[in-house]
């Protein structure tokens, strides 16, 4: 795995989110386990991919890593400092260090401000008092992400979604980070625009050594990205690893079912997948099942699942969350042809 011997920029360990559950007339008492126990590290210019369904839990890592919400317990290093519990004060010179980049460039842009003002800010915090010096340096930076000078005295309403996309990058390089957590980032965007930004976010990589955390449902693109990938399933890591051996074999049968459905760079591959409809109930995250929050929909589900929670442990070279990983042939056979060659 590529966690090699290199200190991680970013270390989560443990966490957990819960929230209560409001009203109604069951609400008392009740929480949401959006996170349970979420464990993983990234070394600086990686790419480490989160998948999973919607309300799997994947936005609310996003949201607790970079403290715009509060971990209800567990840790977050930032170059090995623990910024879980400091305080606004202490964290502000930290937090330049680690930046988010939602998926509606346009939510995340204050609509009063110039693009100047908006990316300049950044640099304020960072101790970049002239406004002059200020605005010679966005300029670079907007050109940096494929903008240029002109776009300084625009405001967020006068740039199409590509480039809105691209002043929210901007804005996230002014504060010079070494993580970006990024929410989504391509999926409001038209499909040409999309490869013009993960380009752009490779080149960054590349170019400053910075490390990402990328959100995705989009399977295909986070196989192409990432150099890891985290397959996430009611608030919990079911799988975890190396994105070349993603693409040869997954071991979890939740990883089987959700990349069987996943296009593959070679269409006749595509024809021939055999996508693996899941049947059953998914468990509410208020009460999520004590055992194997994976056994009421897993076609290969046996009386232990139900009574004893697997451990998400290593398996052929990777992390997994299932009893029988590692045991010859298993998953059975759709693995097989849901095999991925992206
Ligand atoms: Fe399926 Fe059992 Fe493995 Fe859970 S532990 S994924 S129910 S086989």
């Amino acid at each position: 795995m590529t966690t090699g011997t290199a200190s991680p920029a970013l270390e989560v360990r443990g966490l957990v989110k819960r929230y209560p559950v409001k009203g109604g007339l069951f609400g008392g008492g009740r929480v949401v386990h959006a996170l349970d126990g979420v464990t993983l590290s990234l070394v600086h210019g990686e790419t480490l991919a989160i998948v999973g369904e919607s309300g799997c839990g994947k936005s609310t890592f996003a949201r607790c890593v970079v403290r715009l919400e509060e971990p209800t317990a567990g840790s977050v290093l930032l170059n090995g400092a623990d910024i879980t519990r400091l305080g606004a004060r202490a964290l502000r010179p930290l937090r330049r260090h680690m930046q988010i980049i939602f998926q509606d460039p346009y939510a995340s842009l204050n609509p009063r401000y110039s693009i100047a003002s908006l990316v300049g800010d950044a640099m304020r915090l960072r101790g970049i008092s002239g406004r002059k010096e200020r605005r010679r340096r966005v300029a670079e930076l907007l050109e940096t992400v494929g903008l240029g000078a002109e776009f300084l005295d625009r405001y967020p309403h006068e740039l199409s979604g590509g480039q809105r996309q691209r002043v929210a990058i901007a804005r996230a390089l002014a504060a010079e980070p070494e993580v970006i957590v990024c929410d989504e980032p391509v999926s409001a965007l038209d499909v040409s625009i999309q490869a013009q930004v993960i380009n752009l976010l490779k080149r960054l990589q590349k170019r400053f050594g910075i490390a990402y955390v990328f959100i995705s449902h989009d399977l295909s693109l986070v196989r192409h990205i990432s150099d890891r990938i985290a397959v996430m399933y009611l608030g919990q890591i079911v799988e975890l690893a190396d994105t070349s051996a993603v693409r040869a074999r997954v071991l979890h049968p939740y990883s089987q079912a959700l990349f069987s459905a996943a296009p593959v760079a070679d269409p006749g591959a595509t024809a021939r997948k055999k996508r693996i409809i899941l049947v059953g109930e998914v468990p509410s995250p208020i009460d999520p099942p004590r055992a194997c929050r994976f056994h009421t929909r897993c076609p290969y589900r046996q009386d232990i699942c139900a009574e004893k929670a697997p451990e998400l442990r290593p398996v052929e070279g990777r992390l997994v969350r299932c009893h029988f990983a590692g045991e010859p042939g298993f998953p059975p056979m759709p693995a097989q042809e849901a095999a991925m060659h992206g």
